[in-house]
């Protein structure tokens, strides 16, 4: 069997669109880099200030440090903390590498956690089960990343008091939700610190590599501006703590600039994505439920599948782009085998990542070509449900 679009040369449908946003506001973005060319303060120059108070008037947060990626964000933010040998850090195991990475270059302990079937978020059930288990482990129950996967954020209500109840260090893992809000307000002002990734993938992202930590604490904001310049002090060659090279280069923020402008009208347009996607695939497929008061920055959409592999493999065919956020829970990954997990295990995780597909998301996708992409995920999952 095959659909007309099919047995015509089928059209490619990408996973996300940057060359559409170019088309939109390219000649503006030109003329920024431009402007970074002409003044050739390419390291710290004015539009590094400038993109950190814009994004401060747009989350909420006091302080707002951008870096050099969202990986460096977290590293930063633990840094900050002193986190190190024999520091339990909770996490979801349904998460990217970076989360969990920095925690362990420390020399602490990730300590992985299940996630909830319908969120793909933490769990705060087996969150509370791990916590005693890391002490029974000789660890010290130090922080929490919470990650807002696929850009809804966490159940930061619930977080919070687990968190309060055994003194954690709270840090919202941003990257996919930058954009979101939860009960009207943005997110970068859940955790006592969220970081953030502006990857090019990214809800809001650079051509290049960059990130920010936030935070409304004063006094934590000046030690992560030190370890971003090296751990220096007051003065540049007066080293007081030890730091990193973690800074944005000025010519990504002169582009992220020039991008917050037109960012509430794509979060605007990924919302209208979400929702047609959850009109047209509710009934075929499990699609993701939010939080009361909670709106996703739609870093992806991500549905449940039956039988993913064979769905995706028809898609494909059918020149519509997916993704698998994420193969593997981060607590059966080689180098992390041997790292703690929460007891009762991460069976949601595991599940998730045999079952997840994520379907064409971004801000330009047209309404005639998310149809196409709808059609042909009923398509395959009732083809693939008559033979199963
Ligand atoms: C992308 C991502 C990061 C890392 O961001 P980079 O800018 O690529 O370093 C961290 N955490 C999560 C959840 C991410 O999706």
């Amino acid at each position: 069997m095959s659909t007309s679009a099919q047995s015509q040369n089928p059209i490619a449908v990408p996973l996300i669109d940057l060359q559409a946003q170019r088309r939109r506001i390219g000649g503006e973005i030109d003329n920024a880099i431009q402007r970074v060319l002409d003044h050739g303060r390419y390291i710290m120059g004015p539009e590094v200030g400038e993109l950190e108070e814009s994004m401060s008037v747009f989350t909420g947060a006091r302080n707002v440090i951008s870096c050099s990626s969202g990986t460096d964000a977290l590293l930063m933010a633990l840094m900050a903390k002193g986190i190190g040998k024999g520091d339990a850090v909770f996490m979801p195991a349904f998460t990217f590498t970076a989360t969990a990475e920095v925690v362990a270059v420390l020399g602490g302990t990730p300590v992985f956690v299940d996630v909830l079937e319908d969120t793909f978020n933490i769990d705060p059930i087996s969150l509370e089960k791990a916590i005693p288990f890391a002490i029974e482990s000789s660890l010290r129950p130090t922080a929490i990343i919470c990650v807002d996967l696929f850009g809804q954020p966490a159940d930061y209500q619930r977080i919070t008091r687990i968190a309060r109840t055994h003194d954690l260090f709270m840090i919202a893992d941003a990257a996919q939700s930058f954009g979101g809000k939860l009960n009207g307000k943005r997110v970068g002002t859940f955790g006592e610190v969220t970081t953030t990734s502006f990857f090019p993938a990214k809800p809001f992202g650079c051509y290049g590599d960059g990130g920010a930590v936030l935070t409304d604490d004063d006094e934590l904001a000046e030690r992560l501006r030190s370890i971003r310049a090296h751990g220096k002090g007051n003065d540049k060659y007066d080293i007081v703590r030890i730091g990193v090279n973690g800074r944005l280069d000025t010519l990504q923020a002169a582009i992220l600039l020039t991008k917050l402008a037109i960012f509430e009208d794509e979060l605007g347009a990924r919302q209208a994505c979400a929702g047609i996607y959850h009109d047209r695939l509710s009934g075929i497929a499990q699609t993701p439920t939010l939080i009361k008061g909670a709106s996703s920055a739609w870093a992806q959409y991500t549905i449940i599948l039956k039988n993913r592999d064979v769905v995706r493999k028809r898609l494909g065919k059918a020149g519509i782009s997916t993704a698998i956020y994420y193969p593997r829970p981060m607590s059966s990954q080689t180098a992390y085998r041997n790292f703690p997990v929460a007891p009762g295990g991460v069976p949601v995780a595991e599940r998730l990542c045999r079952s997840v597909l994520s379907l064409p998301m971004h801000p330009y996708l047209e309404r005639e070509v998310q149809e196409y992409v709808c059609e042909e995920v009923i398509n395959s999952v009732s083809a693939v449900d008559l033979e199963n």
